[in-house]
């Protein structure tokens, strides 16, 4: 089998991984250079969508900011899964909120913004404070505005104008301020059948707006929750392969924050700590094959390197800690690789992730360090 992924970095490196032991092997489409890639080496295969699309049995994405023209040409093509319409959805936040709204699950009350006229009653209709939100091109925080007092929205709406001006289809969605005590995201398959297969709820932690620690956690009540969430959105998009679903907890009440339609950061820990990791499973989800068991098999935790290309080697005589490089070029904030650090229980995992402190440096790690100086404080 034989499967195109759009997109070429690590989350098309760790699909490669998962997919060799299957006979599943990845090509990888970088759609900025139009060139066929390998997933591990960047090595150039080819060049042309249409010529990566005839050598595949099977297409899929890694990210969701993917021009439109190519969805279609991959959709055509009768390969591609999710469809086409489930990566808009990931990639523009006004799609995303009907999809949500469609799907009947919680999200924060919004309202679109293109005007300046359209700002004021968006205040109307959302309240202060607000998050501003730019429809296209968002991640990890970015394009971002927060409204607190009615003396900014002049300030921000200049912002916000050079913002929808830069891009043809741009618009700003406006989104209540949710005060959430924890934010948290479920990463679940569903294959060809309709089956469906969910890990358990990992609490996130952000650094800066960027995923700095993950772990899988426990809890029921929250995961019922979620599980139904997951599944409406699953079904409205007759949706194959992972999806990831990102919410926010209010006092045990599960809002949608985001989606994204492929394979997660927040699921990285599932290499370590699930019976099947979230890579494999999407593959076998858009390869038609049975989807693997999403057991948690050992607690564990996943830390972002973020813009370091080196941790102290003694990380790899540490209990439970798994180091995961993506061979990239070192850049500041750049996502470098992950640690997944386990253990039997949680009190070992804790321990663990304590050790971890001792040795990552502090600036570089601060949510490990938060952590321990947390556990510390407790005792
Ligand atoms: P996003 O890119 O939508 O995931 O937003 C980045 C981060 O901003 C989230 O992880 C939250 O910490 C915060 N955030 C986003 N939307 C809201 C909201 N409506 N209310 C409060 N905080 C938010």
């Amino acid at each position: 089998m034989h499967v195109l992924v759009l997109g070429a970095g690590q989350l098309a490196r760790m699909m490669s991984l998962a997919g060799a032991p299957l006979n599943i092997e990845i090509s990888a489409y970088d759609v900025g250079s139009e060139t066929i890639v390998h997933p591990l080496t960047q090595t150039v295969l080819g060049k042309g969508l249409e010529n990566a699309i005839a050598k595949a049995d099977v297409i899929t994405a890694e990210f969701e900011h993917i021009p439109h023209d190519i969805l279609a040409i991959c959709e055509q093509s009768g390969k591609f899964l999710p469809s086409a319409q489930a990566i808009k959805a990931g990639g523009d936040r006004r799609i995303e909120k009907t999809l949500l709204d469609d799907a009947g699950v919680r999200n924060a009350k919004y309202y679109v913004i293109q005007t300046r006229e359209d700002f004021d009653l968006a205040i109307e209709h959302v309240g202060i404070p607000m998050v501003l939100k730019s429809a296209l091109g968002g991640y990890d925080g970015k394009g971002q505005w927060r409204l607190k007092q009615l003396d900014q929205v002049e300030a921000i709406w200049a912002e916000m104008a050079a913002c929808i001006a830069e891009t043809e289809t741009q618009a700003i969605v406006a989104e209540e301020f949710v005060p959430f005590s924890r934010e948290v995201s479920l990463v679940g398959a569903r294959g060809k059948d309709g089956s469906v297969a969910v890990y358990p709820l990992a609490e996130n932690v952000h650094t800066d707006g960027v995923l700095s620690l993950s772990t899988a956690i426990s809890d029921i009540e929250l995961q019922q929750q979620a599980n139904e969430m997951f599944t409406a959105v699953a079904e409205t998009l007759d949706y194959v392969g992972v999806l990831a679903l990102e919410f926010f907890d209010v006092d045990g009440a599960l809002l949608v924050n985001e989606i994204a339609p492929r394979v997660h950061n927040s699921g990285h820990w599932t290499q370590q700590g699930a019976e099947t990791c979230q890579f494999e499973n999407h593959l076998r989800a858009v390869c038609g094959l049975p989807l693997g068991s999403t057991k948690l098999i050992r607690e564990t935790s996943m830390i972002n390197i973020l813009g370091e290309d080196s941790v102290p080697n003694s990380v790899l005589e540490m209990a439970g800690c798994h180091i995961h490089w993506y061979g990239k070029e070192k850049r500041p904030g750049r996502k470098m690789g992950h640690i997944n650090v386990c253990g039997d229980y949680s009190g070992e995992l804790q321990r663990n992730l304590c050790a971890l402190a001792d040795v990552l440096d502090e600036q570089a790690f601060p949510a490990v360090h938060q952590f321990a100086a947390s556990v510390l404080s407790d005792q």
